[in-house]
């Protein structure tokens, strides 16, 4: 089979699709069910159509654009991303797995191709938390880590619920029936951008993704006592400030010397109460980041900080309180459709790296149902969710015909 990517057609689509944005060019801002992504999605739409793709959208919009196989009752191979985009990001997260999946199939269809397997391009709903506070959400229904009743009680930033905007946006089935079956795909692969910088500096064209990590994260609530700076002497204070700064370095103490490089944590929030200069601050609130690709050395981490708050409470006299906000669980990429990819590569002579997603993506939910792999393209300087976010055409089109024969061998 000899597979051509048009690059240059594939190029001027991320192109065209950059231009659906609320956002001055280069930067584009595309969120969740406003008019601009409806637009973009009908675009989206048509070109599937023009390619001959079946195109389904369920109850949370997520879309789906099948070429039905020789076997239409063969469990699907599946490929996509989102399309939606935080404010002020670029052209090519998401992206590039949606057009990039998309050329893919082209590719295929050109090259006359016919398979057994149905392959079907994804567009998830909502990968991006900016609009429901919660990231992945399509993916999330899909897979059923996220129930229907959840996601009802959802509201947007401006307190409109997800059934309100979601049926104006024209998507009025019930979101019980947005899960899929286990088994619905026989495999599933996500292309997308490294956002990071490793393959840059590895100089390597590709990365075959082998683990995702996930994040656990929780909001941490010290009370202590307020008072005058200069009337309430150090043997009398209860300063929630001081408490939060030891709970913050012990964590990360804990996680320095776990010895393990992917686990990460991250304090990006303190809020101090009342925040004045001559106050002794009476109240912190902490949010904690913690990510790991091995859940249970992740949930090692949490049971410290759980152990470190008590400590921290019991010697300073202080009220410390923390709630689990969310805790995903990391996947393991599946190793035949990762040994797939890397073959692919060999055969063309591609070097890649073998690596870990460190950021989340639709397809650690998308495990909970399926066998799933990623592919990792470079983008400048890692560079993402900013406006000069920049992968080469030559790279997008490297990585979607490795995409197109890894979605050949799997659906043969
Ligand atoms: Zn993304």
């Amino acid at each position: 089979m000899n597979l051509v990517i048009n690059q240059d057609r594939l190029n001027s689509e991320i192109e065209a699709l950059a231009a659906f944005s609320d956002a001055e060019p280069p930067a584009v801002t595309r969120v969740v069910f406003t008019p601009t992504d409806l637009k973009a999605r009908a675009w989206i739409r048509e070109r599937c159509e023009d390619a001959g793709l079946a195109v389904r959208q369920d109850a949370i919009g997520n879309t789906f654009a099948r070429w039905v196989g020789a076997d239409p009752e063969a469990p699907l191979v599946g490929t996509g991303s989102h399309i939606d985009a935080i404010p002020n990001a670029g052209k090519y997260d998401g992206v590039v797995g949606v057009l990039g999946g998309l050329e893919a199939i082209r590719a295929l269809q050109d090259a006359g191709f016919r398979s057994k397997h149905s392959i079907e391009l994804l567009i998830f709903t909502s990968e991006e938390p900016t609009r429901f506070g919660i990231g992945c959400l399509g993916s999330r229904l899909l897979a059923g880590t996220l129930s229907a009743d959840a996601a009802r009680k959802l509201t947007d930033n401006d307190g409109a619920s997800i059934e309100n905007v979601r049926r104006k946006a024209g998507f009025t089935g019930g979101l019980e029936e947005v899960r899929l079956p286990s088994g619905y795909y026989k495999a599933f692969v996500e292309l997308h951008i490294e956002q990071g910088p490793l393959l840059e500096r590895e100089q390597k064209p590709l990365g075959v993704v082998e683990r995702i990590a996930a994040p656990a994260s929780m909001r941490v609530l010290i009370e202590g006592a307020g008072g005058h700076a200069g009337g309430v002497l150090m043997p009398d204070r209860r300063d929630a400030l001081c408490a939060a700064a030891e709970v913050i370095l012990a964590i990360e103490q804990a996680v320095r010397s776990s010895g393990a490089v992917d686990t990460v944590a991250t304090v990006g929030i303190c809020d101090v109460f009342p925040g004045a200069v001559n106050s002794i601050p009476a109240t912190v609130r902490l949010s904690v980041d913690i990510r790991d690709t091995d859940l249970q050395r992740r949930d090692r981490v949490m049971k410290t900080l759980d152990e470190v708050c008590r400590a921290v409470s019991a010697k300073r006299q202080v009220f410390i309180h923390s709630d689990l906000v969310n805790a995903d669980v990391p996947a393991d990429c599946a190793p035949a459709i990762a040994a797939t990819l890397a073959l692919t590569c060999e055969k063309h002579g591609f070097s890649f790296l073998r690596m870990t997603s460190r950021a989340y993506h639709d397809s650690l939910f998308i495990s909970r149902i399926a066998p799933v792999a990623m592919l990792f393209i470079p983008c400048r300087n890692g560079y993402s969710h900013r406006p000069d976010e920049y992968a080469s055409p030559e790279d997008i089109a490297r990585g979607t015909l490795v995409l197109a024969e890894t979605l050949a061998a799997l659906a043969a």
